[in-house]
């Protein structure tokens, strides 16, 4: 992706100011792309707006034809596709394929399910309007705005666009300045196999182009990124009253309980603290283990923890950090979880490098430390011992942010689950809710609101259509200056019947 090709699926007309895209292992340039104004913004939304009326009129059967034809190009261009992924962010192909199948699964589900979940339904009209049917569906918003974050550029925005699409809407996407050209891929493969209209359109730059999409006239906007940048883009969607969805990162637990598989607990932290460098929403960022097992789990996790390297060369697991202000980040919690007490196992201060970040397991970490509080975002994790489950809970529990959580566990795994505050948990796995595409997901307190995937997320970008037609006259007439005092009377004596006698 060395040259760029002329804008298919972009905001159109040329825009003279650009920015590089470049492969985070090497600095190479491997794309260039337009910084949208505000008034490009505008215009590409405004053309969506057209768009959304006949991508809505082309019905359930029309969209799916389509949003099965672009299926179609992403799954046989998967290689294409992860080689696009490699060179913004470094990821080994890999983790690029992971990624690019598990969002084909879901533009697949959408696809399959929209009819069911948002067309018409008929609803019980009750006793005293049985007169009346009553029937709600799902229409399409108009357009959604998708602002994408740059750690799983396929896959999370695709969570968000492609149950848009299936809900009949048009959507204008901004990818983040770290993926452009993964961005551009997806829109232009859109664009090849719906030419008839700009349905997906892309527009590039910095957080101001993003800025700007949240101030146009979109009808939601979909986010992804960080906890502070969510409420800057709440705050400026509140002036349309734009409803918004925020998914805002997390600071994700696993318990590790006394009877736990301590193989497959270490296995799923190892795995969790450490792919795509830890840049993950759902990434492992704590462990609460059980007393009794503690320095057994410890163990296994620092054996495992051992043989993983961050490079870019053929036996690397997991390759650099596509964000180099994160480096910071990553290098302070180390250095406050150590000047506060804490011990590295495994990594510590000297294992943050220019552009990779060995790994780093770390104990006795305060659990008022950044190491524990804040969303790391980087190959680390802490290990703290508990008495029992309840005190893991409660632990676990107290954090500000609440997007996923994993529990190992042969007896209580779902009791522990259902306790945690999250939007999602894993029981015995690691992360698995996130490939099954039928499971909504989405966050409590700063990991954001709303729900992307599944029937909800397909139902978050729709809104509800309630329509009650009269079937025939109603034998007790309410609605009338007509109504006579026999028929309240009769209707007095109905509802006492029906509710009052418990
Ligand atoms: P941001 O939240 O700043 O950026 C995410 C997206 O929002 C990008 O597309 C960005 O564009 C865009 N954006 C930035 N400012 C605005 C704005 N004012 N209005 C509208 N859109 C805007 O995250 P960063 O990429 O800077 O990462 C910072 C931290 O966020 C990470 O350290 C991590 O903790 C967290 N994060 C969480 C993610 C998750 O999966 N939940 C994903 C990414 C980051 P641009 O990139 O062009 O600036």
């Amino acid at each position: 992706m060395t040259t760029v090709q002329a804008p298919r699926s972009d905001a159109a007309s040329a825009s003279a100011e650009t920015f590089d895209s470049l492969n985070p292992a090497t600095d190479e340039v491997v794309g260039t792309y337009p910084v949208h104004t505000a008034e490009q913004v505008e215009a590409a939304v405004a053309r969506a707006r057209e768009a959304a009326r006949w991508w809505d009129s082309l019905g359930f059967d029309g969209r799916a034809e389509r949003l099965r034809r672009w299926k179609g190009i992403l799954a046989r261009r998967l290689t294409d596709l992860c080689e696009v992924v490699r060179q913004e962010t470094g990821k080994p192909r890999g983790d690029a394929q992971l990624e690019a199948v598990l969002a084909i699964e879901h533009v697949a589900w959408a696809t399959r399910n929209a009819r069911k979940v948002l067309g018409r339904q008929r609803r019980s009209p009750g006793l005293l309007l049985s007169n009346q049917a009553a029937t709600v569906e799902y229409q399409p918003l108009g357009v959604v705005g998708v602002i994408g974050p740059w750690n799983y550029p396929v896959y999370t925005p695709l969570g968000s666009i492609s149950y848009a699409l299936a809900a009949g809407n048009a959507v204008v996407f901004k990818p983040s300045e770290y993926t452009p050209g993964v961005g551009k891929w997806l829109a232009d493969a859109f664009a090849e196999a719906v030419p008839e209209q700009p349905v997906l359109q892309l527009v590039t730059g910095f957080g101001a182009t993003g800025a700007a999409l949240t101030r146009a006239d979109v009808d939601k906007i979909a986010f992804t990124g960080s906890t502070a940048t969510g409420k800057k883009i709440m705050a400026a969607a509140a002036e349309r009253l734009t409803p918004v969805i925020i998914e805002a990162g997390g600071k994700d637990p696993v318990l590790v309980d006394a009877d736990a598989d301590l193989d497959a607990a270490a296995e799923a932290t190892v795995w969790g603290a450490f792919s795509n460098s830890g840049q993950t929403c759902i990434g492992v960022e704590r462990v609460y283990v059980h007393e009794r097992v503690h320095d057994e789990f410890v163990a296994k996790v620092v054996e495992r923890a051992e043989r993983v390297r961050a490079g870019s060369g053929p036996g690397d697991q997991y390759g650099p950090m596509t964000m180099p202000a994160q480096l910071d980040v990553v290098r302070r919690h180390i250095a406050d979880a150590l000047a506060r007490g804490g011990r590295a196992l495994v990594g510590g201060a000297d294992t943050v490098g220019d552009r990779y970040v060995q790994p780093t397991v770390l104990v006795d970490v305060p659990e008022d430390s950044l190491a524990v509080r804040e969303e790391t975002f980087g190959p680390t994790v802490t290990i703290a011992k508990v008495t029992d489950m309840d005190e893991a809970v409660a632990k676990a529990n107290d954090s500000a942010y609440g997007l996923g959580s994993t529990v190992f566990s042969k007896r209580r795994g779902l009791e522990l689950a259902r306790k945690l505050r999250t939007g999602q948990t894993a029981i015995n796995a690691p992360l698995s809710f996130a490939g099954i595409a039928s499971l909504p997901f989405g966050g409590v307190g700063d990991s954001g609101f709303g729900r992307i995937h599944g029937p909800e997320g397909l139902r978050e970008f729709a809104r509800a259509k309630s329509i009650a037609r009269q079937r025939f006259t109603p034998p007790l007439a309410l609605t009338t200056f007509a109504r006579t005092a026999k028929t309240e009377a009769l209707v007095g004596k109905l509802i006492a019947r029906l509710h009052g006698r418990s």
